[in-house]
């Protein structure tokens, strides 16, 4: 059985030598195979992955690669795992952890930063001045799973404590996978200063992202919080989860619609999730002046920027990246307490070994598919 020199392990819970885990090879192209399971070293614990959510960066990844970096390159033919959004329990602990322990529950955030440099110092760890360095010569201890290094599509995986969270025991399996999603959103607010409770919010595009936005904003005090987008069903979603108003954007313009409900004024912030080329320009003007903008999408090729109107109005533009700052912790916090519920983006589940066809429904949003998750048990 697994139990290599200076790692602590529990008979109450196993660990085997091999596991089941996809691994990417040519691009779009997955194999279920074997492979050996990972050794915890300092600082690390092993976790056993119990359930773990498709994002749509996993489908951009497994299709084109980046921004998955796997030895300072493409991600493909390395025997490399891919799947960032998981959660499981701790199954191994690496020397020197006393943080955790074998057994417990945890979900699993994306980065763990090399620590050492300016930005991991400010808490900023996903956007590590040292991103990719954890091969070879270059090992400087930065981790993205499912970027970087291996992801979530297999059985356990090696994780730096500092990207683990403890999970409420009322949480299901299913919905801490969702905490990461949440603490983007959650971490966005933070960054463009703290949303005030009774400012008013939009929220563009609703996406996962975006829709755990509305929630994360509603839950702060965002008052009103409107939701955009084109599909039905998703701003119906958006209701559920707390949203004041929705605006259909086939059916009205966005930019008059958001203003007439807040009084003609505009909102104080717009979370952008949608990518849509003019979302910047529309974001603008849904804004009062000195409103500022959280962009935590992206449109694929360059846009037209009205910049004359973002500077005249004193219009704040911030990009997001990922979940810093430990806004997991408290998105964990704010979904224990059930402050809303993240479990209503969750809409199909497969077994570890039917991947490509969670995948496909993640794609093609089969059945108004929005969270996809797959179990590894
Ligand atoms: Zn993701
Ligand atoms: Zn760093």
């Amino acid at each position: 059985m697994y139990a290599p020199p200076g790692v602590k392990v529990n008979p109450n819970m196993a660990v085997p030598e091999k596991m089941r885990a996809w691994v990417l090879g040519d691009p779009g192209k997955l194999q279920f195979t074997e492979k050996t399971v990972p050794v915890p070293k300092r600082a690390e614990v092993l976790v056993r992955i119990d359930a773990v959510a498709i994002c749509a960066t996993d489908l951009e990844v497994i299709a084109h690669g980046p921004p998955a970096l796997v030895q300072g390159g493409l991600p493909f033919n390395k025997n490399w795992t891919p799947g960032h959004e998981y959660m499981g329990t701790v199954a191994a602990l690496g020397p020197g952890v006393d943080e955790f322990a074998i057994g417990d529950r945890v979900t699993v955030e994306i980065h763990a930063g090399c620590g050492q440099c300016k930005r991991c110092r400010m808490g900023m760890y996903t956007s590590c001045l040292n991103y990719g360095l954890n091969y070879g010569e270059l090992d400087k201890g930065h981790r993205a799973n499912g970027f970087t290094t291996d992801g979530g599509f297999c059985e356990y995986a090696v994780n730096n404590i500092n990207t683990l969270i403890h999970i409420a025991d009322s949480m299901s399996d299913e919905e801490a996978t969702l905490v990461v999603t949440a603490g983007t959103a959650m971490y966005g607010l933070t960054e463009l200063g703290g949303l005030i409770a009774g400012e008013s919010v939009v929220v563009i595009g609703p996406g996962p992202i975006g829709l755990l936005g509305v929630a994360v904003a509603k839950a702060l005090g965002g008052s009103p919080v409107i939701l955009t987008g084109t599909r039905e069903a998703r701003l119906k979603k958006g209701l559920e989860l707390g949203a004041d108003h929705v605006v259909n954007a086939t059916k009205e313009d966005a930019v008059e619609a958001v203003r007439r409900l807040n009084g003609g004024k505009g909102v104080d912030y717009v979370i952008e999730c949608s990518g849509a080329p003019n979302a910047v320009n529309e974001a603008g003007r849904m804004l009062n002046r000195g409103g500022k903008i959280c962009l935590a999408a992206f449109p694929h090729e360059p846009v037209a920027v009205d910049v004359a109107h973002l500077v005249r109005n004193n219009i704040y533009v911030y990009g997001i990246r990922g979940e810093g700052k430990s806004a997991t912790h408290r998105a964990e916090a704010f979904m224990r307490e059930k402050r809303f519920d993240a479990t209503k983006i969750h809409t199909h589940t497969f077994a570890l070994e039917e991947l490509p066809e969670a995948l496909r429904y993640a794609r093609d949003r089969v059945e108004d598919a929005i969270k996809v998750v797959v179990k590894t048990r």
